[in-house]
């Protein structure tokens, strides 16, 4: 039977018109793998759904155990519609939202994003996340709302009742929908209708759904469902109205086919030039074009090494191509190209354009590449929503592991770009950092069980930043040798301004014209766009400077002391972010013995700390949005875990039997929060939690908080001063 399908999807593949590469995302428990799982089955690519989930998507061990789905993973299969057979590349996503950056990327290869949302607890926040992530890479949205059975058979709803709380979940998602895609451009409606036919309903447990265009096939409607249903006639639904067909036959005729879909979505995630060759060839899925291959995951294969899959938007892949790697100077030799079975990868001859394939040999490429025969602007960096927040340290508990360690802490780095990976090899102890606890739980874990080096691993820290608060005076950094001489002022950078250079909507990866129009439409002035001379973290350096001798052959030390300063701001050495540096002049030696490395980072570090400490540069921390679901009776014990972590209760509300209670609070706070929550609840709660972003300490605070980081760094407690230098 594989064998068949193997060839049924080489076939296909062929045609794009038959093509749909969808991802099915969701909040965590909302049935997601059970979905999949009916659709694997259904498709004839496994005998018993209940082996899908071990074969095909859970692959990794920890998601087997943890239960929840952790890697974006990938399988192909067919399904016939209207006498047509297609081919259906299906991504699998994490619903857990410390993985939010494995959901972004996966939404760049498909087209369509099946949401799935359990019909009793509505949309939850992380169906918020992942209709963003869908929306922003205008992928085209269609919902499946689950656990239908549970509204007729467990709370015994009637007709009435039952189609009140259907449209209410429609209603909701489409209010999220219409608040993401106001400000659109386009005139497009992304909104999901029953109508429309991009709504279906059912029971993934029990494999039957419905659908509008499924009533008019079966002649099965609603009241003959729920008397099944009551009945405990659950097979009997199964054969008459399965699920997987009534899903399959709505991803067929309600999602775009790459044909249609990559002429809008090109523009959305290329800058390029849009009347060129290229351009052209990607928007028509031109086979015999160029060919364009975004990676959007990296996989370690025991056996065939590093896997890179991805989208191809033009041209065909196939083994020996020499390609391009965006950001890497020499080109790599596809070694096999091949498809996704399930978690098994089938090589094939070639893979043309609107496919998503799965190939060897791109040694250099990184989730996020861009890959292709020709040089060319690569794909708009993957947004990813959420900075790392967390940090943990991992040392190998063996000396002889250190080599390997390193090697897999790169490894992880290259597959999961939302992982900050800080190798130093002198004191043998490495940072990773991440979106959470969980996040750099499971990293260490696949460290030690896959890679079998038993590791240590220190207590989770959270990342900081600082940030100005006003405009600085203009101040001097002057050389050690006093030669050489940099006039420095320090501002805040503009919310907006933060946001676009966060967003990758500005970068320095871009040509220089569409940088300055990004920054001037983000709120930039004009002058200080046309001066930008680098962007470092979501920090603009300007050189304001005319005709100075030998500041050209100097900017890249300037920009060296520039970047020390930012990586370590003056307050505690984290990160400073949101800061926008002028230089106004500089005074540089003739002789460029004296004006080395060791003259110029110095001064310019200093001037840019000085600076930033006249700026009011103040401590930021990471806080998250917290929401609770609980019974009335344990309401006050809820809010109370959130007030009692320096948190602040926003709103509380009753959603059917249960209260809900959101809030905000510091991470630092989070720490520890499941034991604590599930006690105070006698494990009534259940709660989610998502980044929110950075905000500044309270005054009162700071001290305290700088003078401990400090510590643990092993820093001098005493803050730096600046007044010798104005
Ligand atoms: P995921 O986290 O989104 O992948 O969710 P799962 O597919 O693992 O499902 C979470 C839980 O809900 C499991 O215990 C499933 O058995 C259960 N579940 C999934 N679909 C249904 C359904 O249609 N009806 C009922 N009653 N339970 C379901």
């Amino acid at each position: 039977r594989r064998k068949k399908i193997v060839q049924e999807c080489e076939t296909l593949m062929d045609k794009p018109e038959n093509i749909r590469n969808i991802a099915i995302a969701a909040h965590v428990d909302h049935g997601k793998t059970t979905l999949t799982d009916n659709l694997l089955a259904g498709a004839g690519m496994i005998a018993d759904e209940g082996e899908a989930t071990k074969l095909m998507m859970d692959t990794e061990e920890d998601e087997q155990e943890r239960g929840i789905t952790i890697d974006a993973a990938n399988v192909s299969m067919t399904h016939e519609y209207e006498d047509t057979n297609h081919l259906i590349n299906l991504i699998d996503t994490p619903g857990h939202v410390d993985f939010g950056g494995d959901v972004t990327r996966a939404m760049r290869a498909v087209d369509g994003a099946l949401v799935v949302v359990d019909a009793v607890e509505g949309a939850m926040p992380q169906t918020e996340t992942v209709l963003r992530q869908a929306l922003r890479e205008g992928v085209k949205p269609a919902l499946f709302i689950n656990k239908v059975d549970r509204l007729i058979s467990e709370l015994q709803e009637g007709p009435e009742e039952m189609q009140e709380r259907l449209l209410s979940v429609i209603h909701d998602v489409n209010e999220l929908i219409r608040g993401m895609t106001e400000d659109m451009d386009d005139v497009e409606d992304w909104t999901v209708s029953v109508e429309g036919g991009t709504v279906a309903f059912g029971s993934a447990l029990y494999k039957w759904g419905v659908s509008m265009p499924s009533m008019q096939r079966t002649g099965m409607d609603f009241g003959d469902i729920m008397e099944l249903e009551r009945a405990d006639k659950r097979q009997e639904l199964h054969e008459r109205t399965p699920l997987s067909n009534v899903v399959l036959d709505m991803v067929c005729e309600h999602f775009p086919n790459p044909v249609d879909a990559q002429p809008r979505r090109i523009p959305r995630i290329w800058r390029g030039d849009a009347d060129s060759d290229l351009a052209e060839e990607m928007r028509v899925v031109n086979e015999d074009g160029e060919v364009v291959f975004m990676v959007t995951d990296i996989s370690m294969d025991p056996h065939a090494g590093e896997i890179a899959t991805g989208r191809v938007f033009s041209g065909t892949l196939e083994k020996g191509q020499e390609l391009y790697v965006s950001g890497t100077a020499g080109k790599n030799r596809l070694q096999s190209v091949g498809l996704f079975m399930g978690g098994e990868r089938e090589e094939v001859e070639h893979v043309p354009a609107g496919n998503i394939a799965a190939v060897t040999g791109l040694k250099d490429a990184i989730a996020g590449s861009t890959v292709s025969s020709v040089e060319m602007t690569p794909f708009e960096s993957i947004e990813h929503i959420s900075e790392p927040v967390i940090t943990k340290s991992v040392e190998a508990q063996s000396m002889d592991d250190l080599p390997k360690l390193i090697e897999t802490l790169q490894q992880v780095a290259k597959e999961d770009p939302t992982i900050n990976v800080e190798i130093n090899e002198d004191t043998g102890e490495h940072l990773i950092s991440g979106q959470g606890e969980l996040h750099l739980e499971v990293v260490t874990q696949r460290i030690e069980r896959n890679q079998g080096i038993p590791v240590n691993t220190g207590e989770p820290i959270v990342v900081y930043r600082e940030a100005p608060q006003s405009e600085s005076r203009e101040v001097e950094g002057i050389s050690p040798n006093r030669h050489n001489r940099f006039y420095i002022t320090v501002e805040p950078l503009d919310e907006d301004i933060v946001e676009s250079i966060k967003m990758g909507e500005a970068s320095m990866d871009m040509p220089e014209l569409e940088r300055r129009e990004a920054l001037q439409e983000a709120g930039l002035d004009k002058d200080t766009s046309q001066n930008v001379e680098h962007i470092h973290g979501s920090n603009v350096f300007i050189d304001d400077t005319k005709g100075i001798q030998h500041l050209n052959e100097t900017m890249e030390l300037v920009i060296e002391g520039l970047e020390e300063a930012l990586n370590d701001g003056p307050l505690a050495a984290e990160p400073v972010q949101g800061s926008l540096i002028r230089l106004h002049d500089a005074r540089l030696h003739e002789d460029a013995i004296h004006r080395g490395p060791a003259q110029v980072i110095p001064a310019v570090r200093r001037a840019v700390h000085n600076a930033l400490i006249d700026a009011d540069i103040k401590l930021l921390e990471p806080i998250q949005d917290v929401r609770i679901d609980v019974p009335n009776d344990h309401m006050g014990a809820a809010s109370g875990e959130i007030q009692g972590r320096r948190g602040r209760v926003d709103d509380m509300y009753q959603e059917g039997d249960l209260m809900v209670v959101e809030g905000i609070a510091p991470v630092d706070e989070m720490i520890g929060f499941s034991s604590d929550i599930r006690s105070a609840t006698e494990g009534r709660a259940s709660w989610n939690t998502e980044n929110a972003g950075f905000r500044v300490m309270a005054d009162n605070l700071q001290p305290e908080k700088i003078t401990e980081i400090r510590e643990r760094k092993g820093m001098k407690t005493e803050l730096p001063e600046a007044v010798d230098y104005f």
